[in-house]
């Protein structure tokens, strides 16, 4: 009899519950017993394990955030942590896990799995678990999958939650478009994504915005010059008001950070202008997921779940990815080092490259 587990872990997204729920329902569907993992690593550790039912996830396609909650947890980091997880996984007799997070849960779960033989070996030393036990338990199953509403892992064009979260920034904006209009005002909207800039700049192009400042294009030292410039030049067109999108990653050549506090002092006392600053802030994480995500999220949960039955010790962890709307599989380890290196690119102000790592998928 099959076993399996499903956590979600780290910064939650609009869209994780679909995919619980299309792990739970595939499970039963094909004969697998199926827990959840509750509070993501941290119920790993503690013990927060319990038996999914079919009907636990019945009308959770349309809630925001993660029913089976996550957290942020830092034993997890460590190897005593891990170890401590492992032993809790098989005294419930599991051994397949489904991880449904960001780069850094993702990071973790394959650090996880590459431990996971050393643990066993030791749980054997120390008579924890006996020779049997041990080879029944010899290799973890895993899969990822990626929830962050940045869109900010490589190998997959779209992860769960980065639809959601740019049509609320649009909601905010198109409300704030017809106040903005009466007034003649400038808003400024400060919008998530600190190391990608992907929901910046769709919500550039969808809002006719004027301009725009993300991390990975950082703006040469005369941008206050170039921003008034493009202000004006609307305004002398006749538009009634202006947009500036502004990612809270957002820095200049030197790799000093601009912020929307800055955009708004430089309009204010170059243009007079009547400027005004949105921080959406958490609202990008929240309310409904989106048609589009609700349909990505089922699809990668089903998909996870054949891939564990298909795992061995021999296979590779995988993660599941969208590619041009098909849905597939990578190398997660292949996958979550791709990421770390755009990371790092941007951290070293290699802006060139981390476009470049970053690839299509971004500027589609
Ligand atoms: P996200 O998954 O959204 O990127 P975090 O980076 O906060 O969020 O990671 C969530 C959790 O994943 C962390 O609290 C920690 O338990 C685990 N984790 C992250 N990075 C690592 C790592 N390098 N090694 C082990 N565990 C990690």
């Amino acid at each position: 009899n099959v076993t399996l587990a499903v956590l979600t872990s780290g910064g939650d997204s609009q869209g994780m519950n679909a995919a619980v729920r299309a792990v739970v329902r595939v499970s039963i569907q094909l004969g697998v017993t199926v827990y959840f993992v509750k509070e993501g690593y941290h119920g790993l550790i503690e013990g927060y394990i319990t038996k999914a039912n079919w009907y636990d996830v019945s009308f959770t396609l349309n809630l925001g955030g993660t029913i089976i909650g996550t957290k942020r947890c830092k034993p997890f980091m460590t190897k005593e942590g891990r170890m401590k997880a492992t032993k809790n996984m098989i005294s419930f007799g599991i051994s397949n896990l489904v991880v449904i997070g960001g780069d850094g849960s993702l990071t973790g779960a394959n650090l996880f799995r590459e431990e996971w033989p050393c643990h066993i070996n030791e749980l054997l030393k120390n008579k924890e678990i006996d020779e049997e036990t041990s080879k029944k338990f010899d290799h973890l199953n895993l899969v990822g999958i990626v929830g962050s509403i940045d869109n900010d892992f490589s190998g997959t064009d779209m992860t769960i939650g980065a639809d959601t979260a740019l049509h609320r920034i649009l909601e905010a904006i198109d409300s704030i478009v017809s106040t903005a209009f009466s007034h003649q005002r400038t808003f400024i909207m400060e919008v998530m994504g600190r190391n990608c800039g992907y929901l910046a700049v769709k919500s550039a192009l969808m809002c006719e915005a004027d301009y725009l400042f993300i991390r990975e294009w950082p703006q040469k030292l005369d941008w206050t010059d170039k921003l008034c410039k493009n202000v004006q030049a609307a305004r002398n067109r006749g538009k009634r008001l202006n947009i500036i999108i502004v990612s809270e990653g957002a820095v200049d050549i030197n790799g000093s950070a601009i912020t929307s506090e800055m955009v708004k002092t430089v309009l204010v006392t170059t243009l007079n202008q009547d400027a005004r600053i949105t921080v959406l802030g958490h609202v990008q994480r929240g309310g409904s997921p989106s048609a589009f995500d609700r349909i990505l999220a089922s699809r990668m949960g089903a998909h996870a779940v054949f891939c564990l039955l298909e795992d061995t010790a021999e296979t590779e962890p995988k993660v599941v990815c969208l590619n041009a709307n098909t849905i597939v599989h990578q190398s997660l380890m292949d996958c979550v080092k791709s990421t770390l290196e755009i990371g790092k690119a941007i951290q070293q102000k290699d802006f060139d490259k981390a476009l470049k790592l970053r690839g299509q998928s971004f500027i589609q």
